[in-house]
C-alpha cells in the first residue's frame, strides 16, 4: 500500500484502470482507505473532490462529487493533508495512550475510534479510577515530549509472533487468521504493535493530550474520549 510506505506524501499521479459511476480504482493511491477505526482521506483527483475512500474485494475505491472520469485517464492525485496530517498524530496519539493504560492496568482494548477533533479507545477494565487516568495521560504526554522515533516494519506472521507474541497487539479481538504479512509500528524504546494505519515520524509532532469524558459501558468496560 503506497500511502504506508511514505505518509509525508501528499501529492501522487496514476492511472484509472476502472470506473463505476462515481467511484473509481487507480493503478496506485495515496489515498487511505478507511479501516482499523482510522478515517478516509478526502483529497482530489484533478479537479474532483474525492468525498470517500474505502477498501471492496481487496480495491481501493475513490467516491469522487461528479461523473466524468474514464478508465486510462491519468489522474494527478492531492491528499487533503491538514485532515491526513490530524489523523496520523491522532493515531500515533492512541498507541501511546493505549499503552500506557495498558501496561499500568493490563487492560485490553475493545474498540478505538479516531475522528478529526477527537479519539476514542474502550477498554475492558473493571476499575475506573478519574485521577489514575489523569496520571495515564500525563505519562502519555511525557512519551510526546520525549520526541520518540515512529518507524515501521512488515515481517511474516511468524516472525510478528517472535517479536510481539501470540496476540500481535493489545486488542482483545486479535487478528484475523487470513492475514500473512504484519505490519508492526514502533515507538523506539516504548512500544511494538501491530498496525495497519498512517503515523507521523517523531512523537513530538502529537503534541498534547487531553481527557475529555469518560463513559462506562457495561460492567467492565470504559470509553475514553481524547483531544490533542
Ligand atoms: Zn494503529
Amino acid at each position: 500500500m503506497k500511502y504506508l510506505e511514505d505518509c509525508y506524501k501528499k501529492e501522487f499521479e496514476s492511472e484509472i484502470i476502472e470506473v463505476k459511476d462515481k467511484f473509481i480504482v487507480l493503478k496506485e493511491t495515496l489515498f487511505y482507505p478507511k479501516s482499523g477505526g482510522q478515517p478516509n482521506d478526502t483529497g482530489k483527483l484533478n479537479d474532483y473532490n474525492v468525498v470517500f475512500v474505502g477498501k471492496f474485494n481487496n480495491q481501493i475505491s475513490h467516491e469522487v462529487d461528479k461523473e466524468g472520469l474514464k478508465v486510462g485517464n491519468k489522474v494527478k492525485g492531492t491528499i487533503d493533508w491538514d485532515r491526513r496530517y490530524k489523523l496520523m498524530r491522532s493515531h500515533t496519539a492512541a498507541h501511546i495512550v493505549s499503552n500506557v493504560i495498558h501496561k499500568e492496568t493490563g487492560a485490553l482494548i475493545t474498540g478505538n475510534q479516531l475522528e478529526l477533533n477527537k479519539i476514542r479507545i474502550d477498554f475492558s477494565l473493571e476499575e475506573f479510577n478519574k485521577e489514575k487516568f489523569e496520571e495515564y495521560i500525563n505519562k502519555a504526554n511525557q512519551v510526546m515530549k520525549e520526541g520518540r522515533n515512529v518507524s515501521s516494519m512488515i515481517v511474516s506472521k511468524e516472525e510478528a509472533t517472535n517479536i510481539l507474541g501470540e496476540r500481535f497487539s493489545m486488542l482483545a479481538k486479535g487478528l484475523p487468521e487470513s492475514i500473512k504479512e504484519i505490519r508492526i509500528i514502533e515507538i523506539e524504546g516504548f512500544a511494538k504493535e501491530a498496525c495497519g494505519g498512517t503515523h507521523v515520524k517523531n512523537t513530538s509532532e502529537v503534541g498534547e493530550m487531553k481527557l475529555l469524558k469518560v463513559e462506562n459501558k457495561g460492567k467492565n468496560n470504559r470509553r475514553v474520549y481524547f483531544t490533542l
